[in-house]
């Protein structure tokens, strides 16, 4: 397998500012990807000016940097991959001179077939710069036959499988292209006469673009770099499959994906959790940020307190250096820090978006029983996730996904918690609404991928995973 990567892609069409622009987006964009950025614009006379950086958007780019991107078309990256190391040949958007032109390319999304499609290309004389994926629709662009760029991703898209949306930079026109599924968000939007295309509407908001629509699943958008907008649709669209962990976890809960606003969502998400596992207690806490909306519908709805009982530290960036073994575990204590009074002496319930690994919930509830709580009742807001995503989601490997090896109940010895309960499957469909929720991937949940992954078999889960449906405990 290639890079697995969550992400982050703007692209800005038919502005002087393109690059100011692309580089506010790619900041309302960071919780997409944390390990690095890049921007491409591209100048007057067809060149590239690009400049790429590991860590935050805001720590990699200055004044002088930003200055020197000049052009009014131009495309952004922000990157999360945990995999292949922070080898700098991997950071995007990718730019490549061609027999047809200067081509840069920002992918969101993983591709499924990528382990073939290199191998067939390198047998046949390819040379590849990194060891992303993404690569691979560059060489398949390359050596397309076809004569107009269109065709050639046209024909491109018929031959990955998999997650992407994308970005093309071709000299002054912007492609930007969503696989057949719709597995990642990709938006568009007008400010002014310029186009802007983005992972989420937050992206939008900050700079004053009105949203538009979305990339529809299978559509290729052409723009010019007037800003003139021209819709393909490449590839027919059989069955669509967003992911549900965007609305779950990943995507911004101020954005609007999928057609729905993620907050309202989340919130529905967390009053149908409470309907379904409601328990005697005397207030709720979230886990933050991710479990905030969450537990705010799970208050609402049984008419409970919900108060702060975790303080997160906003400044701990995901990777830091843990001193000495000695004073290991430090990891969650730096992150978050329990408020006395809203836990001294009472039975609380703590919500939070996902159980992956488990290995924060455990420090986080004995953080939580350390400060007096007498009872923790542990509530998800999303099922336990049992199988790995092959979509862009960089879930591990299912040999560490808790819920992969343990039932309810001994997941809630595990991260020890009095009572442990997911929202059901049924519970998330019914959150993703009538009518909507048949065109979503629930692959991490159940092991039915919309595609064929050609790694894990097919197999449900079996009910004795859940025990006593999908509580545990009290
Ligand atoms: P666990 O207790 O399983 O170790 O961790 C669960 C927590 O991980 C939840 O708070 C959830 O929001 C968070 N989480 C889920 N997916 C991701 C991810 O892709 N990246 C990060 N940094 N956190 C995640
Ligand atoms: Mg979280």
């Amino acid at each position: 397998m290639g890079l697995r990567e969550e992400c982050g892609v703007v692209g800005v069409v038919g502005d002087s500012e393109a690059a100011n622009l692309i580089y506010l987006s790619l900041y309302a964009l960071q919780h997409r990807g944390q390990e690095a950025a890049g921007i491409v614009t591209i100048n007057k006379e067809g060149k590239f000016c690009g400049h790429k950086t590991v860590g935050l958007v805001g720590d990699g780019f200055s004044k002088e940097t930003l200055s020197k991107l000049v052009g009014r078309v131009g495309i952004g990256h922000n990157r999360y991959s945990t995999h292949g190391g922070r080898m700098l040949q991997n950071i995007q958007p990718f730019s490549f001179s061609t027999a047809f032109g200067s081509l840069a390319i920002a992918h969101n999304g993983n591709l499924t077939n990528a382990d073939t499609l290199r191998k067939q290309l390198e047998e046949e004389g390819s040379i590849f710069q990194s060891t992303s994926d993404t690569e691979i629709f560059m060489h398949l662009l390359v050596k397309s036959q076809k004569n107009s760029i269109l065709s050639r991703i046209v024909e491109v898209m018929g031959k990955v499988k998999g997650a992407y949306s994308l970005l093309l930079l071709a000299e002054d026109r912007l492609f930007a292209l969503r696989d057949p599924y719709g597995f990642r968000p990709l938006v568009i939007g007008r400010r002014g006469r310029a186009a802007v295309i983005a992972s989420e509407t937050c992206a939008l908001d900050l700079i004053d673009a009105e949203f538009e629509r979305e990339v529809a699943p299978g559509e290729v958008i052409e723009i010019h770099n007037d800003g003139f907008i021209k819709s393909h649709i490449a590839v027919e669209s059989q069955r669509k499959a967003f992911c549900s962990f965007e609305p779950i976890y990943f995507a911004r809960p101020d954005s609007q994906i999928f057609n729905e606003e993620i907050y309202s969502l989340r919130k529905r998400m967390g009053a149908i959790l409470a309907r379904e596992s409601n328990v005697d207690a005397d207030v709720v806490i979230a886990v933050p940020d991710s479990g905030v909306p969450m537990a705010l519908g799970y208050a609402n709805e049984v008419g409970l307190p919900l108060e702060l009982g975790l303080v997160r530290n906003h400044y701990v960036g995901r990777t830091f250096i843990e001193p000495s073994q000695s004073i290991r575990d430090f990891g969650v204590k730096l992150k978050l820090n329990p408020v006395g009074s809203s836990l001294r002496g009472k039975k609380v319930v703590v919500v939070d978006d996902s159980l992956v690994r488990g290995t924060t919930s455990v420090k986080i509830l004995r953080m939580i029983r350390q400060a007096g709580a007498t009872e923790i009742h542990m509530r998800l807001g999303s099922p336990p996730i049992t199988y790995s995503c092959y979509f862009g989601v960089d879930t591990p490997e299912r040999s560490s996904l808790l819920a992969a090896q343990r039932n309810v109940e001994e997941m809630r010895e595990f991260i020890g918690a009095d009572s442990l309960a997911f929202l059901s499957t049924e519970g998330l469909r019914e959150a993703l609404g009538n009518g909507n929720s048949e065109n979503y991937c629930y692959g991490c949940f159940n092991g039915d991928y919309p595609e064929d992954v050609g790694i894990v078999p097919r197999k449900q889960p079996t009910d004795d995973q859940g025990g006593p449906g999908l509580r545990a405990g009290l």
